[in-house]
């Protein structure tokens, strides 16, 4: 069967093609600026990329837009719209409605709605995606895919916040926690790396990138992660402050004479390695300028990987120990250094770096010794065949 898979921001939609039977991708891209002016950036297997500017003035146009280019006689990966036989919606926040991923109707749809509180920027973008494909593909099964459900399985212990109980009874204000579908694909191909049962097995997975957050995944079930109530909590991030003292919000609107929306705004867009270097955001510039001696730059690096050692030892006290630490995402992925200094804090587990399989990016590999005791691996992250899987198993 061909799945395709769609992750839809609100002016943006990331997409992928995929053949279930192969988990080739026969098709990605991207359609960006939706509702300003319009560009689809499509590549299909094994040709080059293509760029269209084209007006998008919303979702449903662009969806049109990727589908024309799916079937396109030259450009094209499918005859016809009838080959698609489902879609996979990657959808942000299924707050405690949702602990799998589910066949999209009118309820759920309905039940996505009620979820939008909680995160009120991505759920009504990923129900656009949703309706618009609805709209232009009817009758294909469409499958709702959570980043919220797999960490559905943590313990109340890990999830409530030291708040007044009726905030969590009225509101819903717990730990949710986010990056779910990369936390279940990583932590499952770790075990089957490492050669660990899954059902005996403890692993951390380290999620980083632009945004960044570490799970505690035992016998396969995730019983505790680093993002909470919404992506803002934990490690600190490309642009998001991660843990704070709470104080500090009302300390800085007084200082500053600024309102809390606008101190939210900073904790989640200024905040970050970006804020506290000054650099940049992006994990190559901050190594580039702690390289010409940016102390700043070392500084911030510093802070991060202290911040995700402490959360892989916490977990390990969580655990009871651990049995591999794996590292995804843009900077897990492509960073031998950030790799390497997380894991010198993590000599106590017995945990040994290899230096050589270490300096690699983007590959599947073990990273520690021979005789480390506790594994390290870099597994890069594959949401969107996630998605596809979970799609097939559904329909
Ligand atoms: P993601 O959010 O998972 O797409 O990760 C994006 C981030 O990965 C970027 O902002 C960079 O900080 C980081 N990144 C990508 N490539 C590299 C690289 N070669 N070295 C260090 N960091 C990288």
């Amino acid at each position: 069967m061909k799945v395709l898979v769609i992750n839809c921001g609100s002016s943006s939609l990331k997409y992928q093609l995929i053949d279930s039977e192969t988990e080739a991708v026969l098709a990605k891209g991207l359609c960006e600026r939706i509702g300003i002016d319009g560009r689809l950036t499509h590549t299909p297997a094994g040709k080059d990329k293509i760029v269209i500017e084209a007006p998008m003035p919303n979702h449903t146009a662009a969806v049109s837009l990727v589908l024309e280019q799916l079937t396109d006689a030259k450009n094209g990966v499918i005859k016809s719209l009838s080959e698609i036989g489902a879609v996979g919606h990657r959808v942000v926040h299924g707050g405690e409605k949702f602990a799998s991923s589910v066949v999209i109707n009118d309820d759920v749809i309905k039940e996505i709605e009620e979820c939008s509180d909680l995160a009120p920027l991505h759920n009504p973008a990923n129900l656009i995606g949703i309706r618009a494909c609805q709209e232009l593909m009817p009758g294909v099964p469409m499958v709702a895919v959570f980043d919220t459900a797999f960490h559905q399985t943590m313990p109340k212990k890990a999830y409530l916040y030291g708040l007044p109980h009726e905030y969590y009874e009225k509101y819903g204000v717990r730990r949710y926690g986010f990056h779910g579908t990369s936390h279940s694909y990583v932590s499952k191909r770790a075990a089957e790396i490492a050669g660990l049962d899954i059902n005996n097995s403890k692993i951390v997975v380290c999620h980083i990138g632009n945004g960044a957050s570490v799970s505690a995944v035992l016998n396969g079930k995730s019983v505790d992660t680093s993002m909470g109530l919404t992506p803002l909590e934990g490690l600190i991030m490309g642009t998001r402050s991660g843990d704070i003292d709470p104080a500090i919000i009302e300390f800085i609107c007084h200082k500053e004479g600024i309102s809390y929306e606008t101190m939210l705004n900073i904790l989640n867009k200024k905040s970050g390695v970006y804020g506290m270097s000054g650099v940049s955001s992006d994990f190559r510039d901050l190594d580039a300028a702690a390289d010409e001696g940016n102390e700043r730059a070392k500084d911030t690096l510093h802070a991060f990987c202290y911040r995700v050692a402490k959360y892989v030892g916490a977990y390990a006290a969580a655990m009871n120990g651990i049995d591999a630490v794996a590292f995804t995402a843009g900077v897990g992925e492509n960073s031998p250094s950030v790799r390497k200094e997380i894991c010198s804090y993590l000599g106590f587990l017995g945990l040994t770096i290899d230096d050589e399989k270490n300096n690699v990016r983007g590959v599947e590999r073990i990273i520690s010794t021979d005789d480390s005791k506790v594994k390290a691996l870099l597994v890069p992250t594959n949401e969107e065949l996630a998605i596809a899987r979970e799609t097939v198993a559904l329909v």
